[in-house]
């Protein structure tokens, strides 16, 4: 039964490039778009009126994590190394906060953590999502029945999701000199821990009317060994699910990386065969000895574009702790593919497109540098094309019926003369009023359908109080 969207501005796919039709017409049937132009005059069964409002597909937000987000607020910035910032960028947050939170959090925690970050996702426009999932830090023995009730919760949002467990060979965290230290996690817990997460993915890949679908994903490019790597590429292959690493988080990481396994961190991905067109490198901000892309080796080069391995940039976690990504429109240049995802907080793609232009204008000393039209392809086709999802993030006759609106009925749109430019450089999160996923209406005039909002809010500030209190760093 065709529902019809009528009198909105439409950000249109044409098989190459996202345009405006003003106004146009979306149809939907089912979870699929059946039409997008600007005379419909088929069957419809019911009728929503767009008028003041950008019709535009949902964000393909390509790396978060759902669960550590609510706690690790306001504890991460502002803070940091005894040894200086240069070299332990991430100091506090990676290797002493994050572990930290993760430790004293319950699973009771992280179930209400999950369903405050779904409702600000969805609130904002984000109608796919990439969450790399919990991890129970120290020891590597996570429970993987907590990652199964996190998953149903995600189902039960109504978004599009890609989920999967991290597991690692060892771990790292702050010592008390204000170095890092990498342990080894003992036994046979990584492997049992690695066995655990495959199954998972096996097990959840494609429920929830396949709005659910699962990846592996391994911590991050120092924490684990060559062999592990080589198994998830096997797993992947036979399992059919991408892969997202976190690596280029600090010019620390690099050289461990250089030192543990003599060779460049793209040589030590390409070498344990996991780049290829489903691969994505989460931050990929340093991946050369000097920050700078650009620097990279022709080898290493033609290993990223041939593979087709996308780069997931997250700019507003780096600026907040004083990094750039040097830059964008380099990789661009370069002929990488790339995408965007908002990391921890907030959870706006809105806010993460803004932040990613305008950090890599200054950082190139252009005003033409990451124009809008381009940030807003990274944030929906690029992820799209990251999972191998040409269904995704366009609006398209045969895509997923998956759309937000955006009102441009508000003081801060008057006039809209370039809708990219307004998204990225003025729009924020609060401007999206409805959010569709799969032909189901799951936000409808900021309320989102799915969730009992203020419920969630309420239990996650409780449950604040106890994680913060367990805290022990
Ligand atoms: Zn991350």
């Amino acid at each position: 039964m065709p529902t019809v969207i009528e009198n909105g501005t439409v950000i249109a796919w044409n098989g190459e490039a996202h345009h405006v039709l003003d106004p146009g017409v979306v149809v939907f049937d089912g979870d699929e778009i059946t039409f997008v132009g600007t005379d419909y005059d088929g069957p419809a069964d019911q009728t929503i009126d767009a008028t003041g409002r950008l019709v535009v597909p949902g964000f393909v937000n390509c790396h978060l994590h759902l669960t550590d987000t609510p706690f690790t607020k306001g504890h991460q910035e502002d803070v940091g190394s005894p040894r200086g910032p240069g070299n332990y960028q991430n100091y506090n947050a990676l290797y002493k906060m994050l572990p930290g939170v993760r430790k004293a959090s319950l699973p009771e925690d992280q179930y209400a953590g999950v369903q405050v970050a779904l409702a600000e996702l969805l609130l904002s426009g984000s109608t796919t999502i990439v969450e790399l999932g919990y991890d129970f830090e120290i020891g590597g023995d996570g429970d993987i029945a907590i990652t199964e009730t996190i998953a149903d919760l995600i189902g039960a949002s109504g978004i599009r999701c890609y989920t999967g467990p991290r597991y690692r060979t060892r771990h790292y965290g702050a010592d008390a000199s204000g170095g890092v230290f990498y342990k080894d996690y003992p036994g046979d817990a990584a492997k049992k821990r690695f066995e655990a997460c495959v199954r998972f993915c096996q097990d959840f890949n494609g429920r929830y009317g396949d709005r659910l679908r699962t990846l592996l994903a391994p911590g991050q490019i120092d924490t684990c060994d060559a062999q592990l790597l080589k198994d998830t590429r096997r797993f992947a292959d036979e399992l059919k699910v991408p892969i997202q690493i976190h690596a280029g988080q600090s010019p620390m990481e690099f050289s461990r990386v250089g030192e543990t396994e003599g060779r460049t961190s793209i040589e030590y991905m390409m070498e344990t065969g996991l780049l290829g067109p489903d691969f994505i490198i989460g931050h990929g901000q340093f991946m050369t000895g000097d920050g700078d892309v650009s620097s990279m080796a022709a080898h290493e080069l033609e290993a990223l574009t041939s593979s087709g391995t996308s780069v997931c940039h997250l700019p507003w976690v780096k600026a907040r702790r004083g990094g750039v990504i040097n830059s964008i429109q380099k990789y661009q240049d370069m002929g990488v593919r790339q995408c965007l995802g908002t990391d921890n907080y907030p959870l706006d793609m809105f806010h993460e497109m803004q932040c990613a232009a305008v950090v890599c204008k200054i950082v190139e000393k252009s005003s033409i540098a990451a124009d809008c039209n381009f940030m807003f392809r990274m944030a929906t086709v690029g992820g799209a094309e990251a999972l191998g999802r040409p269904d995704l993030g366009r609006l398209a006759a045969g895509c997923k019926a998956d759309i937000v609106f955006v009102r441009i009925d508000t003081p801060k749109a008057a006039p809209v003369y370039d809708p990219f430019k307004f998204m990225v450089l003025a729009a924020s999160g609060d401007d999206v009023d409805r959010v569709i996923v799969g032909g189901e209406t799951v936000v409808d005039k900021r309320d989102v359908k799915t969730i009992d909002v203020a419920a969630a809010v309420t239990r996650v500030n409780a449950a604040s109080k106890g994680v913060w209190e367990r805290l022990d760093i």
